[in-house]
């Protein structure tokens, strides 16, 4: 988080639109667009210094329902977008907002070089194990042996994405996983992840109630990760491979040099401009 004066007295509200959701009822996502704007209130952000990016999905419609500028992009480029913008603007506050199929397939090899490059932006991502929007294909994140598609009645029959595993790999230094049934505890990690300084991931398992009404018994699954963060990515690993994806909190975090404009691209859009269209 860079340059940001806070500004007392906002509450969530005033980060919300007055545009309705047209998400299905019980859906994750409202959790989340809950747990954002709470956050950006406890942070007391004024709203022109924060842009809220996202790509294809029924999550990727959060900007739309956010006060604060906001990019709906188009599908799974949503960090490639989100790392031009910080380029070019370091002084914002860059959320990214997607869903699975959009951030870990279409996207997923941004969501690689955004956690190596480890620009400070906090990437949210509302993971229901299923392409809601395209009415209920499995996704990266899809059990292997789900036949509830009518495109793989079989199952997708090939391992699930592990996202925290890909992201420690990958060289993320912020690592939590949330839940949307526990929303004062997603809004605690997205402003641990808003504060970090460097790349931040956190997975919102969210319910798809619609294409996914089994979802309903990670209610009972959830449960907080019994040990303090840690910095050691060799015991992050260990944990993150022998937990069963359904451990709440801040699963890693560390603290690495900030990618800066001026190590890679210059921030100066005027040159940018010769460089590309000359
Ligand atoms: Fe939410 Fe699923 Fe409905 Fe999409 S299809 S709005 S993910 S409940």
């Amino acid at each position: 988080m860079h340059g940001n004066t806070p500004i007392t007295g906002l509450k969530p509200k005033d980060y919300k639109t007055g545009i309705k959701p047209v998400w299905c009822p019980g859906c994750g996502d409202f959790s989340v667009l809950s747990a954002v704007t709470k956050a950006l209130a406890h942070l007391a952000l004024p709203h022109q210094n924060v842009a809220m990016i996202s790509g294809i999905g029924c999550s990727s419609r959060l900007p739309a329902y956010t006060s604060v500028y906001g990019f709906h992009g188009v599908h799974g480029r949503a960090l490639a977008l989100a790392s031009g913008l910080k380029a070019a603007r370091p002084d914002l506050t860059v959320l990214v907002a997607g869903g699975d199929g959009d951030g870990f397939s279409i996207g997923g090899n941004h969501f690689l070089h955004a956690c190596r490059r480890n620009m400070d932006m906090t990437y949210i991502v509302m993971d229901n194990e299923v392409y809601g929007m395209t009415k209920g294909q499995a996704s990266p994140t899809t059990a292997p042996d789900w036949t509830q598609s009518k495109l793989t009645p079989h199952g997708p029959g090939v391992p699930q994405f592990i996202p925290a595993a890909i992201a420690l790999v990958s060289g993320a230094t912020f690592i939590a996983r949330g839940f949307t049934g526990n929303p004062n505890g997603l809004t605690k990690l997205l402003v641990e992840a808003i504060e970090h300084p460097g790349f931040s991931f956190v997975q919102a398992l969210s319910p798809c109630p619609t294409y996914r009404p089994e979802h309903k018994a990670w209610k009972k699954q959830v449960r907080p990760v019994e040990e303090e963060a840690t910095s050691d990515p060799i015991i992050a690993a260990q944990r993150i491979q022998t937990d069963d994806g359904m451990s709440t909190g801040v699963l890693y975090q560390t603290t690495v040099p900030v990618w800066q404009p001026e190590q890679g691209i210059s921030a100066d859009t005027g040159q940018l401009e010769e460089v590309f269209f000359v």
